[in-house]
């Protein structure tokens, strides 16, 4: 029995440590596209920026813990190029490895624009932290989470910094506009200066360009503007690829419907039984949950049960804690201090919080236990 993994990231770190958990002791092969043993991205936009952080980025484990206790066979700096559902085999450079079980984990690339920098790998955080540890004036495109904790980062060092974001309220997809306008508040409190609704035309050696003409100087412009599931490897597969983004369609099992084949972390596009529809998450929880599950299921699909996890993340900016679960796709959305409540029919469906940590999670098991929402409010004190 062979169970590979491809990408060597939060979700197939936690697959590879689920299937040895669960007693598995055949053959598990992890490929991963970067020349890194696998490591967590959350710090790269947070402590690995603070002027006095961490150096380096750290490993979840040193590789001998990855091949000798995990009893993992690492094929890094080594893409997968190709999935052949029916021989089930995976390809990296010409080579076939063949499969019974098989974890798709190889999440999403940045969304990048020329001349600005994305921050999604160790090596994007360290140009970032170079140029802000030389001073730069900043500028943000895109008023996202990523985006947020860059302008974060280089406000803690008492540097310039700008976000240019082409929305009217920033976050209104991630949190709604209510929350998102709120949210919005942080920035300006810590000196961000934040261009809503303006559009980039483009970035060059003078700084970036906006769309009245005006140039922003900068010495460092860097992109949140989203990512993409990195599933180019996979057309032509027979796995369905979903028709917006190409992420993996799976059902509420992680299954892709190809034998032995399951996907977890942002590559998946999840059926969700709790909110209806599919989620496809940029979330380390989510990341993390999926991949473990993912290989449990890929290893025994006679055992696989619907995943019903309640979406959860948490964002750091300028010393605030911001923590959001379940789903901001609402009817109604009432906020009462630092808490936002979202009700879906008589349902609580999402929450957010600033600097509230304790209280979020109960929100999360409400939500997962379908409470109602008068009893939510209650909870909450808002009536
Ligand atoms: P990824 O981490 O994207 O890993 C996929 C891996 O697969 C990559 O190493 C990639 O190189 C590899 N790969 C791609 N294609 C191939 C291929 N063809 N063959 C082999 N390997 C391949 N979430 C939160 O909830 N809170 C936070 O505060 C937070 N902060 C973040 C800060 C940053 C800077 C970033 C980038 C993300 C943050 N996230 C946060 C999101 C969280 O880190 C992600 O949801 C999580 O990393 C997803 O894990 P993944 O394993 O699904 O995908």
């Amino acid at each position: 029995m062979t169970l590979v993994v491809v990408g060597a990231s939060l979700a197939g770190l936690r697959a590879v440590e689920a299937a040895r958990r669960t007693g598995y002791r055949g053959r598990i092969v992890l490929i991963g596209a970067e020349e890194h043993l696998p490591y967590d991205r959350p710090p790269l936009s947070k402590a690995f920026l603070a002027d006095g952080g961490p150096r380096t980025v750290e490993p979840f484990h040193t590789e001998e813990v990855l091949r000798e206790v995990l009893g993992v066979e690492l094929l890094l700096g080594a893409p997968a190029d190709g999935l052949d559902i029916g021989s089930r085999e995976v390809t990296v450079a010409g080579t076939a490895v063949r499969y019974d079980a098989l974890v798709i984990a190889t999440g999403a690339t940045a969304r990048t624009l020329p001349g600005a920098r994305a921050l999604r790998t160790a090596e994007d955080a360290v140009a970032v932290r170079d140029a802000l540890d030389r001073g730069a004036r900043t500028v943000v495109i895109g008023a996202g989470f990523i985006g947020s904790e860059v302008a974060s980062a280089a406000r803690a060092r008492g540097l310039p910094v700008t976000i240019v974001e082409a929305a009217v309220v920033p976050l209104a997809r991630a949190v709604g506009e209510t929350a998102g306008a709120a949210l919005a508040g942080l920035h300006h409190e810590a000196g961000t200066e934040l261009r809503l609704g303006t559009e980039v035309t483009g970035v060059t050696a003078d700084g970036v360009h906006l769309a009245g003409g005006e140039v922003l100087p900068a010495d460092l412009v860097v992109a949140g503007i989203g990512a993409v599931p990195a599933t180019g490897w996979l057309e032509g597969s027979g796995l369905v690829l979903h028709e917006r983004d190409r992420g993996v369609v799976c059902d509420a099992t992680l299954s892709s419907g190809a034998p032995g084949v399951y996907a977890a972390g942002d590559v998946a596009h999840v059926a969700s039984s709790l909110f209806g529809g599919l989620l496809r998450l940029e979330h380390w929880t989510n990341a993390a949950e999926q991949g473990a599950a993912a290989a449990r299921h890929a290893l025994d699909p006679a055992a696989a049960r619907p995943l019903e996890t309640v979406p959860y993340f948490w964002s750091d900016w300028y010393g605030h804690r911001i923590q959001f679960v379940g789903t901001p796709d609402a009817d109604e959305v009432v906020t009462a201090g630092d808490t936002t409540l979202y009700r879906r029919g008589d349902r609580l469906v999402g929450a957010l919080t600033v600097d509230r940590p304790r209280e979020i999670m109960k929100h999360r098991r409400r939500i997962a236990d379908r409470a109602h929402w008068a009893d939510a409010l209650a909870f909450a004190g808002t009536t």
